[in-house]
C-alpha cells in the first residue's frame, strides 16, 4: 500500500461482520477461561490481552498503523511524546551509561535528557547537528549506547542529516533514534535513511486537531543487538523479571519494542487511554491530506515573510537559499512541515507586540495543528535556558515559531501583515 492508503487502511482490518471503524476497547482487563491460559500470557509465551497497561486492542491497532507508516516492524503508543523519548533511551541505557544527542531538539526533551536523566545516572553529550562526522564521533565513549536527533528540530527547524548521523551511530555499534514529529512519515521516513528507532509526539500533526497528548515509538527491526551484545545485555541476556526470557532470541526483530512494552510500560505505565488512541486514529486518517496543505500554506507564507521588510530573517527549509534547503530537498521531497520561524525587526520587544496583535493565529503552547498557532520560545517553551543554551539550541530572543494551519493562506497572510504593521514602525 502507498502512504495515503496506509493512513486509512493500516492497523485495523475488520473480519466478517465486525465494526468497520476501529472500536474503542475501553476496558482495563480481559477475561480468560482457564488459569493456565492466563499464566502463559504472563510468561510472554503466548500473545493475548490481559491488562491494558501492557496491551490494548485499540492502542495496538493505532501503534501498528504508525509503525506501518514509518516502515517499521512494530510500534508502541505512550501517553505523551515525552514518555516516548524517555523510553526510547531508557530501554537501552541504565545508570552509568551515556548517549549522544543533537543540540537542536525540543526544549522538553532537552530538559529530560540534560537534567532528569542525569539524575538517574544516564549521561548525555550534546553535539552540533551540523558538525562533521568526525566531530560527532569525538563525543562517543566506551559506554555510549545511542545517538539521538530530530528530523526537523522544534523550534530551530534544523534539518538533520540522517545518513551522517546513522553512519556515526553504526560505526560505534549503537542505534540512531530519530524524533520524526515535525516531518511525520508523510514527508520523511527516517528508517529508509538508516535510523533504527523512530519516536513521535503524536500530539502534533498526527493527532492534528489538538485533542490528545500522546507519543509513539517505532522499531525498524534493523539494529543487530546481538552483534553488540556487550553493550545491550538487557536485550541479549536473560531477563529475570520474565523468567529468563532473552528478548533477541524470543522476539527477533521486535526485541527492542517488546522489551519496552514488557518492562518499561509494565513498570512505569505511561499508556494512552484507548479513547485518546481512537481520536489519534481519526487524525492519522487525514494526515497525508493535511500535511500537503500545511506545506503548501507554509511555503506561501515563508515566501511572503522573506519579502517583508519588517521581518529580519526567515527560517524555512522550503525556501531556496535557506541553510537547510539542500538537506530538506534530499530527505523531504514532498515538503518539510508547516512550521516557520522568523525574527521580527526590533528584537524581543517587537516580537511580543507582534504576537499580541495577531487575531487569527492563536498564542498557544502547541504547534503542528490544523489551526494556525504561534509561540515565542524565549518566553515560553525555552524559558528555563540561559542565553548561551538558547543560542546552542538555535533559539534567538526575537524568534517567533509560527505554525501554519490549514486555513486559507491569504487569511493567514492578512493576519500576519496587520500584526507586523502594529508591531514594527
Ligand atoms: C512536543 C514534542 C515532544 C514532546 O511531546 P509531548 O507530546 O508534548 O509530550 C517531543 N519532541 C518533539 C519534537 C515535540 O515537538
Amino acid at each position: 500500500m502507498r502512504i495515503d492508503t496506509k493512513c486509512i487502511q493500516s492497523g485495523y482490518t475488520p473480519k466478517n461482520g465486525e465494526a468497520r471503524i476501529l472500536p474503542i476497547y475501553q476496558s482495563t482487563t480481559f477475561k480468560y477461561d482457564s488459569t493456565e491460559h492466563m499464566g502463559r500470557l504472563f510468561d510472554l509465551e503466548e500473545d493475548g490481552y490481559f491488562y491494558t497497561r501492557l496491551a490494548n486492542p485499540t492502542n495496538d491497532a493505532v501503534a501498528a498503523k504508525i509503525a506501518d507508516l514509518e516502515g517499521g516492524v512494530a510500534g508502541m503508543l505512550t501517553s505523551s511524546g515525552q514518555s516516548a523519548c524517555f523510553y526510547s533511551i531508557f530501554n537501552i541505557c541504565e545508570a552509568g551509561d551515556h548517549f549522544v544527542c543533537s543540540t537542536s531538539i525540543y526544549g522538553g526533551t532537552y530538559n529530560l535528557f540534560s537534567v532528569t536523566m542525569k539524575k538517574l545516572g544516564i549521561d548525555v553529550t550534546f553535539v552540533d547537528p551540523d558538525a562533521s562526522a568526525e566531530e560527532i564521533a569525538a563525543a562517543f565513549r566506551p559506554n555510549t549506547k545511542a545517538l539521538f536527533g530530530e528530523t526537523i528540530a522544534n523550534p530551530a527547524l534544523v534539518v538533520l542529516d540522517i545518513e551522517k548521523f546513522a553512519k556515526v551511530a553504526h560505526d560505534h555499534g549503537v542505534p540512531l533514534i530519530v524524533d520524526n514529529t515535525f516531518a511525520t512519515p508523510i514527508n520523511c521516513r527516517p528508517i529508509e535513511w538508516g535510523a533504527d528507532i523512530v519516536v513521535h509526539s503524536t500530539t502534533k500533526y498526527m493527532d492534528g486537531h489538538a485533542t490528545s497528548v500522546g507519543g509513539a515509538i517505532v522499531d525498524s527491526g534493523n539494529f543487530d543487538w546481538e552483534a553488540h551484545s556487550d553493550k545491550f545485555p538487557g536485550l541479549t541476556t536473560p531477563d529475570e523479571s520474565y523468567h529468563g526470557v532473552v528478548y533477541t532470541e524470543r522476539f527477533g526483530k521486535a526485541a527492542y519494542i517488546t522489551k519496552a512494552t514488557a518492562t518499561l510500560m509494565r513498570d512505569l505505565g505511561s499508556i494512552p487511554s484507548p479513547h485518546n488512541s481512537f481520536l489519534l486514529n481519526l487524525g492519522l486518517e487525514t494526515l497525508a491530506l493535511r500535511m500537503r496543505k500545511h506545506c503548501e500554506n507554509a511555503q506561501k507564507i515563508a515566501e511572503y515573510l522573506s519579502k517583508n521588510d519588517k521581518v529580519s530573517w526567515v527560517s524555512f527549509s522550503g525556501l531556496e537559499g535557506d541553510k537547510y534547503y539542500e538537506l530538506a530537498q534530499k530527505y523531504m521531497q514532498s515538503g518539510s512541515c508547516g512550521v516557520i520561524s522568523f525574527g521580527v525587526k526590533g528584537g524581543r520587544e517587537n516580537a511580543v507586540k507582534f504576537m499580541d496583535s495577531l487575531k487569527l493565529a492563536a498564542i498557544v503552547t502547541h504547534v503542528a495543528d490544523a489551526r494556525t498557532s504561534v509561540l515565542h520560545p524565549a518566553s515560553h517553551t525555552h524559558r528555563q535556558m540561559n542565553d548561551e543554551e538558547l543560542k546552542a539550541a538555535g533559539v534567538t530572543p526575537d524568534l517567533i515559531r509560527f505554525s501554519v494551519g490549514i486555513e486559507d493562506a491569504d487569511d493567514i497572510i492578512e493576519d500576519i501583515e496587520n500584526a507586523l504593521n502594529a508591531a514594527v514602525e
